[in-house]
């Protein structure tokens, strides 16, 4: 999410609108909306459930695999994964369906939850798994550079998750890259045409600059220059390449092809949890996740309630807006259900894994709430008669 450029077109005047169908806002970015106020991700989604020939796209499938599969028992293709639902499912189904001999591929999260690992220790006992724990001190750094400069926690773990299996494919010379889902078709419809399954590097890259502008480079040049790090520290600490993309030169001598198994296969969460539950012995949470209904995805990182929190101070909308659009979309719950949800969950306080969360970044909880504060879009927020931060459009 390009943070600064997002603000900053967000203003009084701009027309602030509800999706029809399920509960997303236009506040999201990237996301477009219809004439008739239905936001482009509803329509991807009548067409993934009722025009899509997911027959035809499964032969798809089988061709590119066909053409890869290995003979001798070597992997044959990458799995991003944090052992969660979504990298069970595609990675289980193409291990025992399809006849792959899959390698998952890890980056570990800032702070793992005992759920989160425990699911991914299950997960290891049916598919190999590579775990990669980023040097911490590293990656404290540069989770809070991040945090402070962009409100974004995570941009160090999305460089390092979207980076590292690439180079575990290239290192180890596997030919293929199978991710979840395209969140970009899933989620933001910003087009409903879907390129095809691949994921490109030239994608990648621009996923990136769109995110977070320049990659790791740019945090650690603000680190430079805040004196968290020396100015030798890119040079003498190769540690900080992991977190890069690999360059196009090394991508196409390797020619390793990456992919989204959601344009083969129908993308339904609730149901990966579900074969993954089944097949992997993936458990949910004892509670539900702060900030939204569900207790079943994206379980791992302790950060996460914080990262969530800090999109509803930027754009209005939180965890819980996005798990029911889902639902609705899916047809598990009413839109109705889905706005008394967001009423009920959205936006609530990260408080559960804040303790263990400043501690990690070495901040202490002035400084967490003076970052809120620069980071809560005065757009649309307002003060109420009791004084407290309201947000001035709400779902209905
Ligand atoms: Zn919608």
């Amino acid at each position: 999410m390009k943070i600064k450029n997002s603000l900053s077109v967000l203003n009084k005047k701009k027309k602030i609108i509800f999706c029809k169908k399920c509960v997303n806002s236009s506040l999201r970015p990237r996301l477009k909306f219809d004439k008739n106020g239905v936001c482009y991700s509803c329509l991807y989604s009548i067409k993934k459930h009722q025009k899509i020939n997911w027959k035809k796209r499964e032969q798809e499938l089988l061709y590119l695999l066909d053409k890869h599969r290995s003979k001798n028992g070597k992997h044959d293709i990458i799995v991003p994964s944090s052992g969660g639902k979504d990298s069970g499912y595609v990675a289980h189904i193409l291990k025992h369906k399809y006849g792959m001999n899959p390698l998952a591929v890890s980056w570990a999260p800032g702070l793992y939850t005992k759920i989160g690992w425990l699911n991914l220790m299950a997960f290891c006992k049916k598919i190999d798994t590579f775990i990669y724990v980023p040097n911490r001190e590293l990656h404290s750094k540069l989770s809070r550079i991040a945090f402070e400069e962009f409100g974004d926690i995570f941009q160090p773990w999305q460089y390092g998750m979207e980076a590292y299996p690439q180079k575990i494919a290239i290192k180890f010379n596997i030919p293929l890259v199978m991710y979840g889902e395209n969140q970009w078709v899933e989620y933001s419809g910003g087009h409903l045409d879907e390129e095809g399954g691949e994921n490109t590097l030239i994608r990648r890259k621009l996923n990136q600059n769109l995110r977070v502008k320049s990659g790791v480079d740019k945090l650690i040049q603000i680190g430079i220059k805040k004196k968290i790090f020396n100015k030798n520290y890119l040079k003498k600490n190769m540690l900080v390449d992991d977190y890069r993309l690999p360059s196009e030169n090394e991508a196409s001598a390797n020619k390793t092809k990456s992919y989204f198994f959601s344009y083969f296969k129908k993308w339904i969460p609730h149901q990966n949890y579900y074969y993954a539950a089944e097949n992997c012995g993936l458990n949910c949470d004892i509670e539900r996740t702060e900030g939204t209904f569900t207790k079943y995805a994206s379980l791992d990182d302790k950060l996460d309630e914080i990262y969530y929190y800090f999109q509803y101070l930027k754009f209005g909308f939180g965890r819980c807006t996005s798990d029911a659009s889902c639902e609705i979309r899916d047809g598990y719950i009413s839109r109705k259900e889905g706005v008394n949800l967001v009423k009920l969950y959205d936006g609530e306080f990260p408080l559960r894994y804040l303790k263990d969360s400043l501690e990690y970044m070495k901040m202490n909880r002035k400084q967490f709430d003076k970052i809120v504060e620069k980071f809560r879009n005065k757009y649309i927020w307002k003060k109420n008669k009791f004084k407290k931060w309201e947000l001035r459009h709400k779902v209905k």
